[in-house]
């Protein structure tokens, strides 16, 4: 379990995000959401050691995090980060550095690693283009690459931040389902996302920042039936059934 207990951090002297308490737990998929500016992408970064808290505990299994070291932390959590460099790299070998937390001093890869990445592409169904440069696939396709490249990392905690940004809505569900399936297998999936409908409706628990706050955290259901979306968010939300399926349906405040 990650657990976060009253966490501050600033940029320069300004405070982004304040008394950040909240626990991650693996088997889960939770949707980090809030407006622009919120704190979402500062909160992914501190909870993946690229930045340091002002004040307050982290902690991965109830070991503080500054007691990790570098390829321990990567052997149990693994970020893909907003910004993704695109560069001239087969896919293979792309999603190969996925093993690097695992490779002893002579840098090369064993069995046990070949396996891991021949099963991570496996599991996103890229290994048609295993060969192929990245640069010539679709961003939907590249996306399951690089969902590749974490799995390949074999880390019980995967963090990303907007991987569905950009994408056309198959791909965009087409990436939910591979982490929903990820937190089905034990992982902890903790995702950033804009797409509210995406996140209500694939997320285990919503942790929604407001203003660098948590302004709630719990199951997306709760969330509705709180406001507290419609609040932070300025628009209505409501839960419907259609054939046996719950959907949610936004609309703007004041309609
Ligand atoms: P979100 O991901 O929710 O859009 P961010 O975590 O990116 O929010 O940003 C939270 C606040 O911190 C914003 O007001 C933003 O302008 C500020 N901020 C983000 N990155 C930096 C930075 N490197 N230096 C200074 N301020 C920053």
């Amino acid at each position: 379990m990650i657990q976060l207990d009253d966490l501050n951090f600033s940029y320069g002297g300004r405070t982004v995000l304040r008394n950040i308490s909240a626990a991650f737990s693996p088997g889960k998929l939770y949707a980090v959401l809030g407006p622009n500016g919120s704190g979402k992408t500062t909160l992914i970064r501190l909870l993946s050691r690229l930045l340091q808290p002002d004040s307050g505990s982290l902690t991965l299994d109830g070991k503080s995090y500054a007691c990790y070291g570098r390829k321990e932390f990567a052997r149990q959590l693994a970020l893909l980060p907003q910004t993704r460099p695109i560069p001239a790299i087969s896919v293979q070998d792309l999603v190969s550095h996925g093993r690097f937390p695992y490779l002893g001093l002579s840098r090369t890869p064993g069995k046990d690693d070949l396996d891991a990445v021949e099963r991570a592409m496996a599991a996103v169904n890229v290994q048609a283009f295993a060969g192929r440069d990245l640069r010539q696939l679709s961003g939907g396709e590249r996306q399951r690459v690089y969902l590749a490249l974490l799995l390949a990392q074999d880390t019980r905690y995967v963090l990303l931040d907007e991987p569905t940004t950009y994408l056309d809505a198959s791909a965009q569900f087409s990436v939910m389902e591979n982490l929903k399936c990820m937190s089905q297998d034990g992982k902890c999936v903790i995702a950033v996302l804009h797409d509210l409908n995406l996140a209500l409706s694939f997320a285990d628990e919503i942790c929604l920042l407001d203003q660098g706050r948590i302004a709630a955290f719990g199951a997306p259901e709760a969330l509705v039936e709180q406001g507290v979306l419609d609040r932070v968010f300025s628009i209505r939300c409501r839960s419907v059934v259609v054939d046996g399926i719950k959907e949610y349906i936004i609309r703007p405040d004041g309609t």
